[in-house]
């Protein structure tokens, strides 16, 4: 069987959650034995969203094969096993790339080159590659907002497609808002119906309708929104708001979303396999305690720069039937006002587990060092993702080590003792992306060390976005104070996890696992920090008890 196509746009408003919904429709048809594949069409001109700023773009995800994709394809691979490589997200940016560069080499042979068919027929093949490798459906997010001028050609080609294939080999699922008007006390439709014409108008008539709602539609709604929309009543579908993400598959399940999509597509699959993902929403809903995370970052104030890394602590905390508690806190914040005053530690008392994630550039570092010196001296679990491994390093040369001139070449490029240095540069190694380590690297772990207890193995593989790495000339100093490196590239070339022992978790990787945590997969890592940390908030619990008792007596 060739594959079908479900493709996923969105109307009205940007923001109502399309990705989210393509990853739970994936979600449940790869519950009934579908191989489901993702892919998402982002219409900006940017060839990859590696440039962009997070706060611009929210978090750029990694895939294996070193893509630096849309947040989006976080949502698929948490939802679904789909394996996404850098042929599941395009822009418009690389769409023209690829044409440009064949109009240069030739290959149009003299032909003017057109948005349609050339720009059309370059997004089909991108979709027909990624059918290509055996997948029974294929769901197709188109960013941004239909009325948009740059999803045009996107939508142009989904067009052709259902042109091409017929009805029963494509889906065309609408994403839109219903709201709720206070001042009328009414749901509103009108939205709806003019973004179900705005699609008609460029040839494409919606099959199922995701409606965005705080409150289940009723039923004369649902008629009157088919009605107008010409759509059948039951693909009139209440997507409601819901506490946790995880969610809504159950909630598409209620709606009979799965059963739709594959009535329309003539595909006769068994039932829905769902146990695993209830028991998750159960403990979702009903944790036994709370665990408190403080993340010192520098991308704070926009929580999906730091997409991955929030869902996977969330895993972690499910794992241990918790309800996660972060605080955001920003780096420059924790700076020392004046030399030597610790007064900002004042903002880092009462975390369970300190965490410092990701980041490029200088701002907040010194921050970081502070957060980090805190969690070190005081043994609350650290966990440091990346810059937060090269940070703990740094902190551990000038503290411990008493190297005060240590720093990373990123932040001080004439610094004394460069603990942090751009090693691929001195190798010469330059590949996708220039010098920057991207994607999935194999790494070795120590025996006996907190990895490897954490992952059960000794070899791994994880995923990869940085341009600095440990300086290996500072090895002798750095593991004589104390530090341990648990974890290396299988050549050594290349540190990929330090710990300190004698310190209930602390713990430093320069890949990014929040990349490949999983609700039903919680990363090994996080659910480890998470246990030491709420071993710790018991602890610091129990102290708090016998503080109170005291007094009584
Ligand atoms: N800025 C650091 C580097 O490029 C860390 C990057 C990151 O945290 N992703 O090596």
């Amino acid at each position: 069987m060739s594959a079908k196509y479900i493709f996923v746009t969105g109307g009205v408003v940007s923001s109502l959650g399309k990705g989210l919904a393509a990853a739970s429709i994936g979600c449940l048809l790869e519950s009934r034995g579908l191989k489901i594949n993702l892919m998402k069409f982002d219409p900006y001109l940017n060839v990859d969203p590696g440039t962009m700023s997070p706060f611009q773009h929210g978090e750029v995800f990694v895939t294996d094969d070193g893509a630096e994709t849309d947040l989006d394809l976080g949502h698929y691979e948490r939802f679904t096993h789909a394996h996404l490589s850098r042929e599941n997200n395009l822009t418009t940016g690389r769409i023209y790339e690829q044409i440009i560069t064949k109009e240069r080499r030739g290959d149009y042979l003299g032909k003017t080159v057109q948005v349609i068919p050339h720009v059309t027929n370059e997004i089909k093949n991108a979709m027909r590659k990624v059918a290509s490798h055996g997948a029974d459906v294929v769901i197709v997010e188109i960013g941004g907002t239909v009325g948009d001028i740059e999803s045009l050609p996107f939508l142009e080609a989904i067009r052709q497609m259902r042109q091409e294939l017929g009805r029963e080999n494509t889906v065309f699922v609408h994403v839109t808002l219903v709201p709720w008007i206070a001042a009328a006390q009414e749901l509103k439709t009108k939205p709806t119906q003019h973004t179900v014409k705005e699609l008609l108008s460029i040839g494409i008539q919606a099959d199922i309708l995701l409606c965005r709602t705080d409150r289940a539609l009723p039923n004369e709604m649902k008629s009157k929104i088919a009605g107008f929309c010409n759509v059948e009543e039951r693909a009139v579908v209440t997507a409601r708001d819901v506490k946790s993400i995880y969610e809504c598959p159950l909630a598409f399940a209620e709606e009979g979303v799965d059963d739709l999509a594959l009535k329309y597509l003539h595909i006769d699959a068994p039932a829905r396999k769902m146990e695993a993902w209830k028991e998750i929403v159960h403990r979702a809903y009903n944790p036994k305690d709370t665990v408190h995370i403080g993340i010192v970052g520098k991308y704070v104030e926009y929580e999906d720069s730091y997409k991955s890394l929030k869902e996977a602590l969330v895993h972690a905390a499910l794992a241990h039937n918790l309800k996660l508690q972060v605080t955001w806190i920003e780096a420059e914040g924790l700076e020392e006002k004046i030399p030597g005053d610790r007064s900002y530690e004042a903002q880092l008392t009462g975390f369970d587990g300190i965490l410092v994630p990701g980041g490029f550039g200088k701002r907040g570092v010194e921050g970081m060092l502070n957060a980090i010196r805190y969690a070190r001296e005081q043994k609350v679990p650290y966990f440091g993702i990346c810059l937060g491994m090269q940070t703990a390093c740094i902190e551990f040369a000038r503290n411990v080590c008493g190297l005060k001139a240590a720093n990373s070449s990123e932040f001080d490029p004439a610094a004394e003792h460069r603990i942090i240095y751009k090693l691929r540069e001195l190798l010469g190694v330059e590949e996708m992306g220039g010098t920057m380590r991207l994607g999935a690297w194999d790494c070795v772990l120590t025996p006996g060390s907190l990895a490897e207890k954490a992952y059960g193995k000794t070899e791994i593989s994880e995923r990869h976005r940085h341009r600095y790495e440990f300086n290996r000339e500072y090895e002798a100093l750095l593991t004589g104070g104390g530090l341990r490196l648990t974890g290396t590239t299988p050549d050594s070339t290349y540190v990929e996890i330090v710990e300190i022992p004698d310190h209930p978790f602390f713990l430093g990787c320069q890949f990014h696992p929040e990349f490949k945590s999983k609700p039903l997969e919680p990363h090994p890592i996080f659910r480890d920090f998470v246990a030491a940390s709420y071993k710790n908030r018991l602890a610091h619990g129990v102290a708090v008890a016998e503080a109170q008792t005291t007094t009584v007596q």
